[in-house]
């Protein structure tokens, strides 16, 4: 096992006395800092060199660290170890028979797995295991991705959504990002060697008066250039996730596209024993966005690299297309809203049933790293329109609204949240 110094854990009685000694006589940078309402405790990280030290002060005075100093007065209170693989970690200390506070690894911050040890077994220091989110350490990414990859089951109402995963691919991380500098978008999304980033692809199953399916991944109809282009793997993919979820091919009634790129309708097609490419979902209907029809089947030098005709040409010429042209109700309670931006016809889906509300993202909202707002995709066609919509999302599905979001590598739904006045994700539990 591999373990790197994370950070070290200070428990401070007097943050401005000690502020006046680590940030005006060491002359180290405070970052802002971060409630952790659940601890109320509140940390405030100074880096120093490729780790942290974190002052936490405690917010009320029945918190874990208000009795840590207490007890033993303030000082040093944990040490953070980074590993690649926490799960194997901690089999390897249970083995050893290492008390441990934390069996299983837990979500902590930034979408970082966490688990404590317990001092009595670490020679009186409490030391806390991290795997951060996918890394260029590809057996890191892996073990984010196996704890990710599963469906996730929620209820809206009468509505039952499951977030299903096609695997994972890489697209370049300045695209992703637009005119965000790689200085600031690599901490929380660490590219390869390559300079791709790991995204998901997480079509959603609505369950309701009918069946239906937001978009289907990428498929397996690219040849080997293409796969390791986009560092596309699909072990686990959308067939496994579907038979998971108890859905055959035939039971999907609708496969409803939030717009036409590869990455969202690969799936929408596969090649049959002849050669033939044809609807996937023998029995659905495919709905379509005209707009977005138009711009996929009309592609020009800009947007071509984003779409495969063979992805949505055979769905016209086997009849089960059927393109709207406005905001409107796909089945009881599903509906479409066009937001414009990514393409010119990009739309969000809506979900609400009862007094509760989801929505499915889609391009607007793609990973937890692009929640602040000028977080643009560099694809995006329109990106003022983009801004306008993301804007205008973060009003509308505030508070208790689940959100979908399609590429995220470690997170499939969540809530939004603001801290310190800069928004969050907070996970869907
Ligand atoms: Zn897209
Ligand atoms: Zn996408």
């Amino acid at each position: 096992m591999k373990a790197v110094l994370d950070h070290i854990g200070i428990a401070v009685r007097d943050l401005a006395a000690a502020l006046a000694f680590y940030r005006d006589g060491l002359g180290l940078e405070v970052e802002a800092s971060e409630d952790v309402a659940s601890q109320r405790v509140k940390a405030h990280f100074v880096p120093v060199g490729e780790s942290s030290l974190e002052l936490l002060e405690a917010t009320a005075s029945d918190s874990a660290i208000a009795r840590y100093i207490e007890k033993r007065g303030p000082g040093l209170h944990h040490i953070t170890l980074r590993v690649d693989d926490i799960a194997a970690a901690l089999n390897q200390l249970k083995a050893r028979g290492v008390r441990l506070i934390d069996e299983q690894p837990r979500p902590g911050a930034e979408a970082a797995l966490v688990a404590f040890i317990h001092p009595s077994s670490a020679h009186g220091v409490l030391v806390e295991l991290k795997q951060s989110r996918p890394s260029e350490e590809p057996v890191a990414n892996r073990a984010i991705r196996s704890t990710t990859q599963r469906n996730s089951r929620y209820q809206i109402g009468d509505l039952e959504l499951t977030s299903l995963c096609d695997g994972f691919f890489g697209l370049d991380g300045g695209s992703m990002f637009g005119v965000v500098p790689r200085v600031l978008w690599s901490p929380k999304a660490p590219p390869d060697e390559k300079n791709r980033i790991s995204l998901a692809t997480r079509p959603l199953l609505v369950r309701g008066v009918r069946t239906l399916l937001i978009d289907a991944g990428i498929g397996d109809k690219d040849d080997e250039r293409f796969r390791e282009m986009y560092a596309v793997e699909r072990a686990r993919n959308l067939d496994h996730a579907l038979a998971e979820a108890g859905v055959a091919p035939d039971d999907i009634d609708i496969v409803l596209a939030t717009h036409l790129h590869w990455d969202h309708v690969g799936g929408f097609t596969r090649r049959d024993s002849a050669g033939h490419v044809r609807p996937r979902f023998p029995r659905a209907r495919y709905v379509v966005r005209r707009g977005e029809w138009e711009a996929a089947t009309h592609p020009h030098e800009r947007n071509r690299a984003s779409y495969h005709a063979q992805d949505f040409v055979p769905l016209a010429d086997a009849g089960v297309l059927e393109l709207v042209d406005a905001d409107q109700t796909i089945m009881p309670g599903v509906r479409v809203q066009r937001t414009g931006g990514h393409t010119a016809d990009h739309q969000i889906i809506w979900i609400q049933s009862g007094a509760q509300r989801a929505v499915y993202a889609a391009d607007l909202l793609p990973t937890t790293a692009h929640l602040p707002d000028a977080w643009l995709l560099g694809f995006d066609l329109y990106p003022m329109e983009s801004l306008s919509a993301k804007k205008a999302f973060k009003k509308d599905a505030g508070g208790e609204t689940l959100i979908f979001l399609p590429h995220d590598p470690a997170v499939a739904a969540g809530h939004l949240a603001e801290q310190n006045g800069r928004p969050t994700f907070q996970l869907a539990q």
